[in-house]
């Protein structure tokens, strides 16, 4: 097709993007790495006219530390993430889930702020992010605010960020040394796939008896979900099979599946059941992920 002319901003501080947004609302479209922004302009989806480039303002690429938190810049890219030391010490959950994320290219320039504007329920970033307890910080000209992961999304493409607000930072806690921890995703193949369902998942063991346990689900319901009865189920029992079948099937209740091209809803289900069924049995025999601080996990 062909495109229409479109006029892109792009400033180089963000009390420039802010200004900018704060004049011109919904007209103006942020747009960070553009790896959704313009297969949707392509398609159609999208018909706006005018672009916020992102990619030059300095302060919203960093990965940072403080005592019990990490914080992202919006604009940091799956490549950053994936390289960090930080990220890699303090919440591998979310290696796991950036490293299936696409291919190389997509990671070159798809970022995590990205991730939450899309608001797809399958967005891979998403689930790591639920069971990191995560927040979300809006800013806008004057003033800025935080929203818990589980607040941000109203719907599939839908959230509660305002048209002169930007995403600027997401605030992750960082997991406890010696927890364990999973993300499993199901695509129709191993690269550039959507997930038909994702699983997040960090477990929290005394010997053998759940301290804790946060589980989250992508691509079965209108947003990513936390499966609270399954983890409130866990929490204090011992970890043997009986238990991890509860689990699987109270998580598998939880979701509210469609069916669409990748898969039916009854599939869904099923796979869910199966992958958290799965990836609990494999912590259970001694195969899990575990978080060892100051460890390279994955890469
Ligand atoms: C071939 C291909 C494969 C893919 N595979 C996957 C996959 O496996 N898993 C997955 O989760 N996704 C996948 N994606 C989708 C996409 O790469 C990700 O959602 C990515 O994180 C988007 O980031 P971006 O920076 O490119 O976003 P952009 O396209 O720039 O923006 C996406 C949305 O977020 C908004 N936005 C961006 N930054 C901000 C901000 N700071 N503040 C407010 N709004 C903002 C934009 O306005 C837009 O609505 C794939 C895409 C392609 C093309």
């Amino acid at each position: 097709m062909a495109y229409e002319r479109i006029e892109v901003y792009s400033p180089h501080s963000l009390a420039e993007a802010l200004e900018l947004l704060s004049q011109k609302q919904e007209a103006l479209r942020p747009i960070a790495g553009g790896t959704d922004v313009m297969v949707m302009i392509k398609d159609g989806v999208l018909k706006e006219k005018e672009l916020l480039n992102l990619s030059y303002v300095p302060e919203l690429n960093y990965i940072k530390e403080t005592e019990n938190k990490l914080l992202i810049g919006a604009t940091t890219k799956y490549r950053e993430i994936r390289r960090s030391p930080l990220v890699n010490a303090y919440t591998p959950i979310l290696i796991e889930a950036v490293r299936q994320i696409g291919s190389p290219q997509i990671q070159n320039l798809g970022t995590i702020g990205g991730n939450l504007g899309t608001a797809s329920p399958a967005g891979d970033s998403i689930p790591p992010l639920f069971v990191l307890n995560s927040t979300v910080k809006l800013q806008k000209l004057g003033g800025s605010r935080e929203v818990q992961i589980d607040k941000f999304f109203l719907g599939p493409r839908k959230t509660v960020r305002q048209p002169d607000e930007l995403i600027t930072e997401i605030s992750l806690e960082k997991m406890e040394p010696g927890s364990y921890y999973f993300f499993e995703k199901l695509g129709l193949r191993s690269a550039n796939a959507i997930s038909i369902v994702s699983a997040a998942g960090i477990i929290g063991l005394e010997k053998t008896t759940i301290k804790y346990l946060r589980l989250s689900l992508g691509a079965v319901a209108p947003t990513v979900i936390r499966a609270t009865e399954a983890e409130e189920e866990a929490t204090g029992k011992e970890l043997n099979e009986n238990l991890i079948h509860v689990v699987a099937k109270l998580a598998s209740e939880a979701t509210k599946p469609i069916t669409d091209i990748r898969g039916t809803a009854e599939y869904r289900k099923k796979a869910t059941y199966g992958i958290i069924y799965e990836a609990l049995y494999k912590i259970m025999k001694g195969f899990g992920k575990k978080v060892e601080y100051g460890v390279e996990n994955t890469g």
